[in-house]
């Protein structure tokens, strides 16, 4: 069994130099137990959402290259100092950027994904007994170009080395003591989950919790890479993500979200007829705008409106295409909304039980919070409402579903 691990570092976990110091220190404490140790982390506090301020004070539609030449440059920051820190401690440490240890990604600038990881410069200073300390979020095109893996890429990072060294555990540690069955700062009664699948942490951060980054839960589970969220202020027993097992079934619902990032798009009176909705999403793909909710009435005048809902940031170019579209298939223009907030349940037990969704809706009919679009998989619930009700439905709906008190351990 590998005595490799690798430990992630979030920005709260690293937000000032007193924080690097308590993260130098576990690290410290990790290694005198005899294990390998490879730390990845991500840029410190808001330095991120600063970097992207600057640059919108420069231009509103950047090239995604230099976007990414300067998010990376938060991680740069936070490696040199831990490293440092580490250094202080007596510990003989190196940091590396994502290019320096051949995170080697396609190059969709701003999401690229990883293709290789070329270990060998990481393995040769663990064999001489280091601590190696890797840029999260970052990686390098073959052509040299350096790239970033979308937001919260830090966990990509992490799950991606501890895939490719073998690792025995990726440790996640950040500012809550684990995966709660809600956000702990909407939900003040939300309980910490001791274990969860791939699937349906998974499923919680495609959702809205943004507590471990979706895309990189894919790559967990697709390598069963086993993770531990956890508090870096404490040593308590976080969350234990893993495969499923049969007793996860027993329980209902593990969590409930919110995403207040998305924007409702309508097309309105395009005719009923074979072939219209085909155009329409093949064209939106075209653009790679991600289409999430479609939902479309039957139509008594021979037209019909056809809802859909995309990403925040994709709504300008959406409504460019979509007027586009409507213009071409005779419709009768386009409108949005971008007041929504889609509110989720999510369990791998709803498989196997009826009655989630009508205990869901109940509990938002009890408040008169109006359900404007249903969307359901195997293991989710999701219902579009008003943005401003968000928060007090997703206490609601925890509430429903006895997810406070007594509910999964
Ligand atoms: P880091 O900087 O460590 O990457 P993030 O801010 O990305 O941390 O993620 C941690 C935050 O995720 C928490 O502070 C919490 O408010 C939020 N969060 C949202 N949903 C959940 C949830 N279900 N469980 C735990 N945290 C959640
Ligand atoms: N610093 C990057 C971000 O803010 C990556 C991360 O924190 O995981 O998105
Ligand atoms: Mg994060």
């Amino acid at each position: 069994m590998s005595n490799l691990i690798v430990q992630k570092f979030g920005g709260s976990s690293v937000a000032n130099p007193q924080r690097i110091k308590v993260a130098a220190r576990r690290i410290a404490k990790y290694k005198k137990k005899g294990y390998q140790i490879v730390v990845v982390v991500s840029a410190i506090g808001d330095q991120t959402d600063e970097l992207i301020g600057l640059m919108e004070q420069i231009s509103k539609n950047p090239p995604s290259r230099e976007m990414d030449m300067l998010m990376a440059t938060g991680e740069q920051v936070s490696v040199a100092l831990l490293a440092a820190a580490i250094h202080e401690a007596g510990l003989e440490v190196i940091s590396f950027t994502g290019a320096q240890v051949g995170i080697i990604t396609d190059k969709s600038h701003t999401k690229a994904r990883i293709l290789d990881i070329n270990a060998d410069r990481i393995h040769e200073e663990l064999k001489k007994g280091k601590i190696v300390i890797v840029a999260g979020f970052q990686g390098v095109t073959l052509d040299q170009d350096i790239t970033t893996l979308g937001r919260g890429g830090s966990d990509m990072t992490a799950v991606a080395l501890a895939k490719a060294l073998k690792a025995k555990v990726c440790e996640i540690y950040t500012d809550v003591d684990g995966v709660y069955t809600a956000d702990p700062r909407i939900v003040k009664d939300a309980r910490k989950l001791d274990g969860l699948s791939y699937e349906e942490m998974l499923e919680l951060a495609s959702l809205g919790a943004q507590v471990m980054q979706a895309r990189s839960m894919e790559v967990a589970k697709k390598f069963n890479v086993p993770i531990h969220v956890r508090s870096s202020f404490t040593n308590k027993q976080g969350t234990i993500i893993s495969k499923e097992v049969k007793a996860m079934e027993d329980v209902l619902v593990s969590g409930v979200t919110a995403n207040k990032n998305e924007a409702k798009v309508t097309i309105c009176g395009v005719p009923d007829k074979p072939g219209i909705a085909a155009k329409i999403f093949s064209e939106l793909a075209k653009e790679e705008i991600n289409i999430d909710m479609i939902i479309q009435n039957i139509s008594r005048t021979g037209a019909t409106d056809l809802s859909f809902t995309v990403m925040g940031t994709d709504l300008k170019r959406t409504l460019v295409v979509s007027e586009k579209i409507s213009k071409g298939v005779g419709g009768e223009g386009v409108t949005y909304d971008k007041d929504i907030a889609k509110v989720s349940v999510v369990g791998i037990g709803m498989r196997s039980h009826v009655g989630v969704a009508a205990k869901m809706f109940t509990a938002l009919a009890s408040r008169g919070i109006n359900i404007g679009m249903i969307s359901t998989s195997e293991i989710k619930i999701s219902c579009v409402i008003k943005k401003k009700r968000a928060d007090e439905a997703v206490k609601l709906i925890h509430k429903a579903f006895g997810l406070g008190k007594g509910g999964r351990k």
